[in-house]
């Protein structure tokens, strides 16, 4: 079995990481929002320094994909330009911060990312993926996102908690507290022996680890969890995305002549503010029902250096066979970077075919092996029918 290799860190903008086209190089815009200036100039440095591709994480960032070792430099300083870059490869890495993409005005999320973001940088000894989750809005959003600590609104509707992910319930805390005290569990993270060979997670230390201290003592429920949105109007504007979260530069810069800013969310989709309509540009998903909107596919062969075979067009394939109200997950390794959570039909690569998981995430047993893309593209009910 080929075993994805864990690299326990996530590239940026002064760190980016090697891949099978090039650097990847992650643009971590604050609390994910990005003016159409700085669209359209990431866009233009994709274009002079990259292979034209820009990928949407489901960390609410953007990867310039193909940076070419010589134009990193460039690219670095076009970002700066932008003010899209830090002061420091690790103040860039330890400000893995994710904002609710439906903050509002004056209720304090960009706030306590601002002050996190700061308290944060000085936080020495944070492992390369721990991140903060800010999720203060009437019914979280980012539960099912990867987070270790997690700020948000209590059950009450109207105070905030801070929650170790792990933990059912999280202490009381304000917007005037909130990035001191989400600090304070990351330093007690660290300071009780969670971080093994620059790794690991709040949630498996809280396994092994002492209590929580008494100021985190855990006393309140969170909010209630709500879906995802889906693309069409919302109350901030329109929800749009791309095929498999990953657009060219040319996209980019139509969409930034027509909306003047934009929210980057953690499920590859943008929210175009204040826009009441969805803008005519080629390959844009505009409507909830669009096939492509039920397959997840990963970068794959050949821009991935791990995937045992190509993803994306047999998720192409067979986005129109997947039943109403189903997804299907098509990964390149068992890592399964598209969609970490489990699905309804997962497809692995491995050197030999794909396995099939149904309702499970790649890793899990399979119960197919050995399947020819081929073979699966001619019989999609062999992989519908079988969950
Ligand atoms: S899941 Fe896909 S993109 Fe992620 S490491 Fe594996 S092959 Fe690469």
């Amino acid at each position: 079995m080929n075993r994805p290799k864990v690299q326990g860190w996530c590239p940026g903008a002064l760190r980016p990481m090697m891949s099978g086209d090039g650097l990847l190089v992650r643009v971590r815009p604050r609390s994910g929002r990005l003016t159409a200036p700085q669209l359209a100039g990431i866009a233009n440095l994709s274009l002079t320094h990259g292979n034209g591709f820009v990928d949407f994480s489901n960390r609410a960032n953007l990867q310039i994909r193909g940076v070419t070792e010589d134009g990193h430099e460039a690219l670095v300083e076009g970002l700066r330009q932008l003010e899209l870059a830090d002061g420091s490869a690790e103040a860039e890495a330890n400000r893995n911060i994710l904002v609710t993409p439906f903050w509002r005005s004056g209720d304090g999320a960009l706030d306590i990312a601002d002050e996190l973001a700061d308290r944060l940088s000085k936080c020495p000894g944070l492992p390369g993926k721990f991140g903060v989750a800010v999720d203060i809005g009437q019914e979280t959003m980012l539960r099912q996102c990867s987070a270790d600590v997690r700020i948000e609104r209590a059950e009450d509707g109207r105070q905030l908690i801070v929650r170790a992910d792990g933990m059912d319930r999280g202490a009381k805390t304000s917007v005037d507290t909130a990035a001191r005290d989400a600090t304070d569990m990351a330093r007690w993270f660290v300071e009780t022996g969670g971080v093994t060979q620059g790794r690991g997670r709040m949630k498996d230390h809280l396994q092994c680890a002492d209590k929580l201290p008494r100021s985190f003592a855990p006393s309140m429920n969170p909010a209630r969890s709500a879906a995802p949105p889906l693309p069409g109007i919302c109350d901030l504007g329109f929800v749009a995305g791309f095929e498999f979260g990953q657009a060219h530069a040319n996209q980019l810069k139509l969409l930034a002549q027509e909306v003047d800013a934009f929210r980057l969310t953690p499920w590859r989709l943008l929210i175009l503010e204040g826009s009441d309509h969805a803008p005519e540009i080629d390959g844009l998903i505009v409507a909830a029902d669009d096939v492509r909107q039920s397959v997840s596919a990963c970068t794959g062969n050949p821009g991935c250096l791990q995937a045992a075979a190509q993803t994306r067009p047999l998720a192409r394939q067979l986005a129109s066979h997947v039943p109403a109200g189903r997804h299907l997950h098509v990964s390149g390794c068992a890592k399964g970077c598209a969609h970490p959570a489990a699905t309804d039909f997962t497809l692995v690569a491995r050197d030999v075919g794909f396995e099939l998981v149904c309702n499970g995430k790649p890793g899990d047993r399979p119960v197919l092996k050995n399947l020819a893309p081929d073979q699966i593209a001619i019989s999609p009910n062999m992989i519908f029918g079988a969950g």
